[in-house]
């Protein structure tokens, strides 16, 4: 039998909590004093489900495909958007006007494309660039010695809607290696910001449902976690 809206938003309200909790208890370990922002991925999540979240607090909503993105932003036009998945220089712009944040610029070309339609456009999101820490084949992003290498060419864009840096651990079982890539983002985040007082590299995404602890631990500010926030949400 499908679920209540009186069950989903209690089996939300409880999934909140313990998340809560967890950031909390992770941010005393750290002695992190910057906040840590929950991102809700919604991408397997029906929008029903997505509602009653929005009903429970006020939300960044993650989505991986740009065109589902914008899909569900017309069905939600007040919730703040933010593209997590890889971006297609033809989808620019196309999803541009309807994102407060990409986490995803994932190469030089496509950072100039974004920055250079922000323009024509009007829009201006905020950015971060996905960074490939643990150099996986099937990832994408810079390369961390690749990002270092174009950082001056990046400042020259004169843009400020770079706000940070994103990766994501491999999918393993070993903390150390899920540690020393989200220690990895961090490092390179302070090998750049002394070049470039100009740039605010104020957030670093990384963490999600099975690996966000870690990653507060190791400076997070944004956390996108799907699968733990909306567990036993709609069956
Ligand atoms: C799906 C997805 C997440 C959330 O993953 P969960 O394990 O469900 O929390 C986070 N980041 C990106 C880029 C994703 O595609």
């Amino acid at each position: 039998m499908p679920l209540t809206v009186i069950q989903i938003r209690e089996q939300l309200t409880l999934n909140i909590d313990q998340i809560n909790l967890r950031i909390q208890a992770a941010m005393t370990r750290s002695k992190q004093t910057e906040s840590v922002q929950l991102v809700a991925v919604t991408k397997y999540t029906p929008l029903p489900v997505v509602q009653q979240l929005l009903e429970l607090g006020d939300f960044a909503l993650g989505e991986n495909r740009p065109q589902q993105l914008v899909e569900r932003k017309g069905q939600l036009p007040n919730a703040q958007w933010h593209l997590i998945g890889q971006l297609q220089s033809n989808k620019v712009r196309s999803v541009l006007p309807h994102v407060s944040m990409i986490h995803s610029v994932d190469s030089l070309k496509l950072l100039k494309r974004v920055v250079q339609f922000s323009r024509e456009l009007e829009c201006c999101p905020d950015l971060l660039l996905q960074v490939n820490i643990a150099e996986e084949q099937t990832k994408a992003g810079f390369r961390k010695e690749e990002l270092i290498e174009v950082w001056d060419e990046i400042c020259s864009l004169g843009t400020r809607q770079i706000c940070g840096l994103m990766t994501m651990a491999p999918f393993t079982d070993d903390q150390h290696l899920i540690r020393a890539t989200f220690q990895g983002l961090r490092e390179v985040r302070d090998v750049l910001q002394p070049r470039s007082p100009d740039m605010h590299l104020e957030h670093l995404s990384m963490g999600m449902s099975n690996d966000f602890e870690i990653a507060i631990e190791e400076g997070a500010t944004l956390i996108r976690i799907g699968s733990l926030l909306f567990k036993d949400c709609d069956q």
